[in-house]
């Protein structure tokens, strides 16, 4: 019997099985495949805001960051690796973005000194840049170091039921709560509001005899210099699927959009690849993560139509399944967001704290039913 089952072992999934432990519960994850076998496995997993100009999508993953900045350098320190940022414009659009971050931020920037500038193009430089500290995570590692405590299965988990008060997973584990951080593999409800979207995306490390002391994010992200590998990720490929498209993925159309890209900010000169990772980003319609419990669509569309179908219908009105919340949709800021969010979950459950409704997966319900 356990107190909570956690089905995903991506940093979603490992962030809550983490806040639990540290509560001294008994904690059961599932994954298929193993732990970060998911999008958190191929992640660069660079710890950075999100250089726009204003929005709540902005707003939660700047909270996000000074969270996990701390989180990770005082958990997780060997795993963490703490690099100034510099985070160049692509466009002339961007440019401008980044000249009203920079106006308007609390967070505080720094001077991108010569030895982060030597190693970039000359177009690289002529460019609007905002630079700050900011940190690369070991995705791996770290869901491991997370997840340590708790028991592991191996399992593709398909039959949950819930039975006298407990969540019986595959009619063998029982455990009072149940977490579902399945990510953009997400098979297990069927619920027809939950619209995720997985987006591909390939990253490569690479030998290389350059020195880069920083994280340097334009086209792609490229990571400090680690006994002369760096990563470089990652592409966004809206068009592969790994369980729905008939032809396989094509690794060295990737590679070479990689290297292109790196090569556009960075004087790169010879590398090798010496690692690929690729895996899917899971996004929701409205690009806010989804945290919470989730509602019963069908139960509610039939017990409480008038009161869905008002302008701002009250989400505490809806019927939810019993101790079953989703962790999910952070795109490719996962390991910005995990941290925070399984947190936010953890006082959820304990304590009985609200969750910010722009999180709750239940505006989407409220969106289905109005439609349907
Ligand atoms: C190439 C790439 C680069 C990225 N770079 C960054 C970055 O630099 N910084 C950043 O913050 N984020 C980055 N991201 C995004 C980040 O990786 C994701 O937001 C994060 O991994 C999502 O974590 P998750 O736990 O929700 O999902 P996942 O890591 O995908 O984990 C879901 C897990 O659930 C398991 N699962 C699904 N269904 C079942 C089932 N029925 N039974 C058992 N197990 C199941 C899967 O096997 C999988 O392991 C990147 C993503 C990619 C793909």
């Amino acid at each position: 019997m356990y107190d909570i089952a956690v089905i995903g072992a991506g940093i979603n999934g490992c962030s809550i099985a983490y806040e639990f432990l540290k509560e001294a519960k008994r904690v059961v994850v599932f994954d298929k495949e193993g732990i970060a076998s998911g999008g958190s496995g191929a992640a660069g997993a660079f710890i950075s805001p999100k250089f726009s100009k204003a929005g709540e999508l902005k707003e939660i993953i700047e909270e996000a960051f000074i969270y996990s900045m701390e989180y990770y350098e005082t958990n997780f320190y060997h795993f963490f690796t703490k690099a100034q940022l510099l985070h160049i414009a692509k466009d002339a659009a961007e440019e401008e973005s980044l000249r009203v971050f920079k106006a308007n931020t609390t967070l505080r920037l720094k001077e991108a000194n010569e030895a982060l500038v030597k190693n970039l193009t000359q177009k690289a430089k002529a460019k609007e840049h905002v630079s700050l500290d900011a940190g690369v995570v070991n995705a791996k590692g770290v869901c491991q170091k997370m997840a340590a405590g708790a028991d592991f299965v191996t399992l593709e988990v398909k039959d949950i039921v819930y039975e006298d008060g407990y969540w019986l997973i595959e009619q063998q584990y029982a455990a009072r709560e149940l977490v579902l951080a399945t990510g953009a593999y997400e098979t297990i409800l069927q619920e027809p509001y939950i619209g995720l979207r997985g987006v591909w995306g390939h990253r490569i490390d690479v030998q290389s005899s350059l020195q880069n002391p920083c994280s340097i994010h334009q086209f792609v992200s490229i990571s400090p210099s680690s006994e002369g590998v760096m990563a470089i990720g990652a592409t966004h490929n809206v068009h592969y699927h790994p369980q729905k498209s008939k032809e396989p993925y094509d690794l060295t159309q990737g590679r070479q959009e990689l290297l292109q890209k790196a090569r556009e900010t960075v004087n790169l000169g010879e590398v090798e690849i010496v690692a690929d990772y690729t895996g899917l980003r899971s996004g929701s319609h409205d690009y806010m993560p989804l945290l919470g419990q989730l509602v019963l669509a069908n139960e509610t569309l039939q017990c409480c139509e008038k009161k869905i179908r008002v302008k701002r219908p009250d989400y505490k009105e809806f019927l939810y399944y019993p101790n079953l919340y989703m962790i999910n949709g952070s795109g490719g800021y996962g390991f910005v967001l995990a941290p925070y969010l399984a947190k936010m979950l953890k006082e959820h459950i304990l304590s009985g704290k609200e969750i910010s409704s722009r999180l709750s997966p239940a505006r989407f319900f409220a969106r289905w039913a109005k439609r349907s």
